[in-house]
């Protein structure tokens, strides 16, 4: 049986209409034929009825063919083949026919029923072929929208989302937030469990976030461990925040991988869209930022993105790009903070503190840069800068003040960077002997938390260096988790005991009773003892009295530049102990 074919006849002459279907009536096929005098009658039909093709006449009296194909492919009706029929033999007008999307294009005065039924079937074919490829095109653009580990959409597709709901949001005046979570210590879970597992986890991270993530918002996955919502149509700012605890939450509970059971936790950085027209790229970085402080602050939080905290993620940036050119332009320069023997208060050592000329902000002290230092491994050129530059100046010093020279020490503070830095005892080594210096005569600082974090490498570079008969001594005593068994394993001979117990020494006897225990145990154990940050004669007696070898402080003095530590105390030292001497 032969189908009827729905046809949708628009031209104006009657006669051409009616030539039309006669040519159509001596066929095998069935027509349904359904005729408008104008544009606008077939419209009124294609929003009405189904047709299988449209047989258009290039000149109506309301628009013309091409006005009406833009209509027709706008998407405002259901699409359909089209056969443009005109009076007009004219290729130019053919061409732009079918480059506005009808499929053929015929001279009335050759219509004849083979010549149109031909063109119908063609067109109707051309048609669903175009078709095709659209919905191919179509499907190839949501794949490459798409995440394939997750289904999420990808930064790709993010990208397109956040702008359509920009525009929604500035349309219908609605408030929007893009949520940036990033997982904390995702790279651990792939390095200790391999990449199959990380997979694994980021699948089960993107199965519980969507079920949070309310209809109508996206959820993307924009690479590696970092996810984002557009939180859409919100009312208020606090509504981003609850989503933001529900981020955090959702991920809380233990995730069993290759039998282990993880617990995971992430860092959300929340941006809220201004008054002002930000851009879509805008909006993203503003989210990243606020995940950086959230990360910074302890991580496992959300934290909202403002212009202070810009500020301050700007300021940090800046000073890591400066800080690569410090050590090439000369920038650091080693201050002396002086130390004194609690026997007779005579100098005995010196420690070297680093500070850096900042060409546009001063003169910036060790926390001002020394954790950006840190953080991009810069301190381990910086620290080798600081070592070499001491045991110059120290050299120095021991030549020109020879009375000196056999109880003048120098400590330089090492960073844990520092510690796990293979060639560190080599620069050590090479310092002490290009300038000639017995290795009793440094001191090497590091802090409670440096012996924590990186025990193993530690132990080895410590132990290396202890072998070579440099001092090592324990900074900052009594803030960290140091225990006697780390004072063992580390060789430590000096314990250095934190500010925070001596400057409130006379005011606190819970203190003072602490502190006394701590000198106690270092006696017992054997090691010198140095009391930083003593600031008055009553704290100086107290530690003395008690029994720290070495005091050092504002009381005695500040650290200072290489000349006027050199005028105010060795100088006047070594005249001192010559007149002494003399006597
Ligand atoms: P630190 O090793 O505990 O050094 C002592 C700090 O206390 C110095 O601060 C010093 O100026 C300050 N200070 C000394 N006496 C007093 C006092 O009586 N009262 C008070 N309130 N403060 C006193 P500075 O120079 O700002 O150094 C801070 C920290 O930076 C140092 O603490 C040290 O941990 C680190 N640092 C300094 N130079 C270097 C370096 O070359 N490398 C590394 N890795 N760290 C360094
Ligand atoms: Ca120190
Ligand atoms: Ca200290």
């Amino acid at each position: 049986m032969i189908a009827t074919m729905c046809l949708l006849l628009i031209d104006d002459d009657e006669l051409d209409r009616t030539v039309v279907i006669r040519a159509l009536e001596h066929s095998d096929l069935v027509f349904d034929i359904r005729q408008c005098a104008t544009a606008a009658e077939g419209f009124k039909c294609l929003a009405k009825e189904h047709f299988d093709a449209v047989l258009l006449d290039y000149r109506l009296p309301d628009q013309d063919g091409i006005e009406v194909l833009h209509t027709l492919r706008s998407g405002a009706f259901e699409n359909v083949a089209v056969v443009m029929l005109s009076r007009q033999d004219d290729p130019a007008i053919a061409e732009s026919c079918l480059e506005a999307g009808a499929q053929d294009f015929l001279l009335k005065d050759e219509v004849n029923g083979r010549r149109l039924i031909r063109a119908i079937c063609l067109a109707r074919q051309r048609y669903s072929m175009e078709e095709a490829l659209k919905a191919s095109h179509e499907k190839l653009r949501v794949l490459s929208e798409h995440d394939i580990l997750t289904g999420l959409i990808n930064r790709r597709g993010f990208e397109v989302a956040l702008n359509l709901s920009m525009d929604n949001a500035h349309r219908e005046q609605r408030g929007l937030a893009v949520l940036l979570l990033d997982l904390d210590d995702f790279k651990s879970v792939n390095d200790t469990l391999g990449h199959s597992a990380g997979d694994e986890l980021l699948i089960e991270i993107a199965r519980r976030i969507r079920l949070i993530v309310r209809s109508g918002d996206f959820l993307c996955r924009l690479g590696g461990d970092e996810f984002v919502v557009i939180a859409n149509r919100l009312e208020r700012d606090e509504q981003a925040s609850l989503l933001a605890d529900r981020l955090i939450s959702v991920l809380q509970d233990p995730i069993v991988l290759n039998s282990l059971e993880l617990v995971i936790t992430a860092s959300v950085g929340i941006a809220v869209l201004g008054e002002s027209t930000e851009s879509a790229s805008d909006l993203l970085k503003h989210a990243d930022v606020a995940m950086y402080r959230a990360k910074q602050d302890g991580r496992n939080q959300y934290r909202f993105y403002s212009e202070r905290l810009h500020a301050a993620v700007q300021h940090l940036t800046d000073l890591k790009r400066e800080l690569h050119r410090a050590l090439p332009n000369n920038e650091f320069v080693v201050y002396y903070q002086p130390q004194f023997s609690a026997v007779d208060e005579s100098l005995c050592g010196m420690e070297a503190l680093v500070r850096w000329r900042h060409p546009r902000m001063g003169l910036l002290t060790p926390g001002d840069f020394i954790s950006v230092a840190e953080d991009t491994g810069l301190i381990v050129e910086i620290g080798n800068w600081v070592l070499q530059e001491s045991c110059r100046q120290l050299s120095d010093w021991r030549g020109r003040f020879p009375l000196l020279k056999n109880t003048l020490t120098i400590a330089v503070n090492l960073s844990a960077v520092q510690l796990a830095d293979k060639k560190l005892v080599d620069h050590v080594e090479s310092a002490l002997s290009q300038y000639q210096l017995p290795p009793q005569c440094l001191e090497l600082e590091i802090t409670e938390s440096a012996l924590i974090d990186d025990q193993r490498g530690a132990v080895t570079t410590l132990a290396e260096l202890a072998s070579r008969d440099v001092t090592l001594s324990l900074d900052d005593f009594g803030t960290g988790y140091s225990s006697m068994h780390h004072l063992k394993l580390f060789q430590i001979d000096v314990l250095k005991i934190d500010r925070e117990f001596v400057s409130v020494v006379g005011s606190n006897t819970e203190n003072d009773r602490l502190l006394v225990a701590m000198i106690r145990f270092a006696q017992a154990l054997n090691l010198k003892i140095v009391a930083e940050g003593v600031e008055s004669r009553e704290q100086a007696d107290f530690c003395r009295h008690h029994g720290c070898t070495v005091l050092q402080g504002y009381y005695y003095s500040k650290p200072l530049p290489p000349d006027e530590l050199e005028a105010t105390f060795l100088t006047g030292s070594d005249a001192h102990r010559e007149s002494r001497l003399a006597c």
